[in-house]
């Protein structure tokens, strides 16, 4: 089974539509902030904006250059901060050169924290009080959710330990009422292949080309391939389709998996955003 995210994700997309339909006279802003000229960076926000106008949200872009200052950078997060027609912001990570990226995301009021990348957000994912989640991994549970794959009582391992990423989906598929049991690994982790074996759950975020192989995953297992590199046969996830695609019983596609699921959950943490700042009441 191909585990379509690009399908799933225009369904996100066009249910937010209808929903932000009914209620004309609410306009909903979401605002990125992109330092710097990588191509890569450049890319997702755009696709970002498109995505949001597409959902029916508003948009604004803040382009600043590579040489922006820590305080310049903190000077913008707090205008976005104290505008209230902006209800999301997201700054694109990574940040270039030496800029501070814990101490930025650090301006961002936990409200307007549609990565959920913030302590305070962070916190309540911890604490099982969950608001705004980091999207890449809140795309894979509503993956599982649309392709109603169990998880009570399901082994799921994920590869990968990063705030952004892996952490937080450990936690999403820990917790109480998704109760898989988790395990994470990294690159510490001796014997991965055996480790990968145990999951019938299996998401893989590490960032290294193609590195999962049929020999890691249990038959009949459901793969999440989240890692995304640029090589030189063009890009590549964690997983190796090919043989992968053999044993699994489902399978994210690399494009069209994971990564629309990451911007249509983006849309509806705006969406939520809006919601905790009191603009959207439904
Ligand atoms: P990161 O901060 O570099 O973390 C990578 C994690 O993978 C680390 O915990 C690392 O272990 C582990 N790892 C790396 N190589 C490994 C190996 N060979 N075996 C086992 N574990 C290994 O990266 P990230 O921000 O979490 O992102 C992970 C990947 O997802 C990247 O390729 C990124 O581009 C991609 N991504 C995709 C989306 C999407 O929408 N699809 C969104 C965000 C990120 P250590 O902790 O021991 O170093």
């Amino acid at each position: 089974m191909i585990i379509d995210g690009k399908k799933v994700a225009i369904e996100i997309r066009n249910a937010i539509k209808a929903r932000l339909d009914q209620t004309p006279n609410v306009n909903i802003t979401l605002a990125t902030v992109l330092v710097g000229d990588d191509p890569a960076s450049k890319l997702y926000v755009g696709m970002k904006h498109r995505e949001a106008n597409a959902a029916g949200l508003r948009s604004k872009n803040i382009e600043l250059p590579a040489d922006t200052s820590q305080a310049q950078l903190e000077q913008q997060i707090e205008t976005l901060a104290k505008d209230d027609s902006v209800h999301g912001i997201l700054v694109q990570l990574p940040l270039p050169g030496e800029l501070d990226k814990d101490r930025v995301l650090a301006r961002i009021p936990p409200e307007k924290d549609v990565d959920g990348l913030t302590d305070v957000n962070m916190g309540r994912l911890v604490q099982g009080q969950k608001q705004l989640v980091p999207c890449t991994p809140l795309g894979v549970m509503r993956l599982i959710d649309a392709y109603k794959i169990e998880t009570s009582g399901k082994t799921a391992v994920v590869v990968g330990r990063s705030a952004l990423v892996g952490l937080p989906q450990f936690l999403l598929l820990a917790e109480r009422g998704v109760d898989a049991t988790v395990t994470i690994a990294h690159s510490r982790s001796p014997d991965l292949a055996a480790t990968c074996k145990t999951a019938d759950i299996l998401v893989c975020a590490a960032g290294s080309p193609a590195m999962i192989t049929a020999e890691h995953v249990k038959p009949g297992a459901m793969v999440f391939d989240v890692g995304v590199s640029r090589t030189d046969q063009g890009i590549q996830g964690d997983v190796d389709f090919a043989s992968v695609s053999k044993v699994a019983g489902g399978i994210t596609p690399m494009p069209g998996g994971t990564g629309p699921m990451t911007v249509a959950c983006l849309l509806e943490n705006t969406v939520l955003a809006a919601r905790l700042q009191g603009a959207l009441k439904v």
